[in-house]
């Protein structure tokens, strides 16, 4: 009984380590895949390219959401004046700060420690350079903006004044749009075993899967 106990016990504390973010790469561990997307041009490429079908695809999509659940928009019109694009340049900043906090906010939540972000010319990122962080909670950072994001601007869509309607609109296409980087990595880490690790650095994320894991190596 003691026995079966104890080894209980062995089980939840190897599950719980399986769990946790570590600074230090435990033993049988060996690098798999790396994506970087500064080394990868093709791949940056790729994804900045399907970002534009994506966009334009989510602007369609929220739109009939929108005029199904808020038919009366139909009878209002709008012009492009110089301070609807003022506003779509700050909204689209906003939007990319917010995208960063959240995924940066994961971070915090699954390491305590402060994630680094990094602002380049025609991106942003978070990272958290120092971690390797279990891939369930990794998928979780990955996925936080697309849904906390594209949810807050549906209920947006809902409550705010009819002429500010397409404000959220625009902000769930353009962090869907944003997200195509997000979702790409996500494919990658769902296909890793559970107790694999990924690491971070805001441009460059790896994935350590344990040796025992490797069916092919
Ligand atoms: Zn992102």
């Amino acid at each position: 009984m003691y026995t079966i106990r104890y080894c209980y016990m062995q089980i939840r504390v190897k599950e719980s380590n399986m769990n946790t973010s570590t600074k230090t790469l435990p033993e049988g561990y060996v690098q798999s895949v790396e994506i970087n997307l500064k080394k990868n041009k093709r791949l940056a490429l790729k994804l900045n390219i399907a970002g534009l079908p994506v966009m334009i695809l989510s602007f369609f999509l929220f739109s009939s959401l929108v005029a199904l659940a808020r038919p009366s928009l139909m009878d209002t019109t709008g012009t492009v004046t110089a301070g609807v694009i003022v506003v779509i340049v700050g909204l689209t900043v906003t939007l990319l700060t917010i995208h960063e906090l959240v995924h940066g906010f994961f971070f915090w939540a699954f390491t305590r420690s402060r994630p680094v972000f990094d602002l380049h010319l025609f991106y942003a990122c978070a990272g958290a350079p120092d971690w390797y962080i279990p891939a369930r909670k990794y998928a979780v950072s990955a996925l936080g903006p697309l849904v906390i994001i594209d949810a807050v601007g549906f209920l947006l869509m809902l409550l705010v004044p009819l002429g500010w309607v397409l404000a959220p609109v625009y902000m769930m296409a353009m962090n869907t749009a944003g997200s195509t980087g997000d979702l790409y990595i996500l494919t990658r880490v769902l296909k890793l075993s559970p107790t694999s690790l990924v690491n971070d650095t805001g441009d460059v994320v790896t994935f350590y899967e344990h040796i025992s894991t490797i069916s092919n190596p």
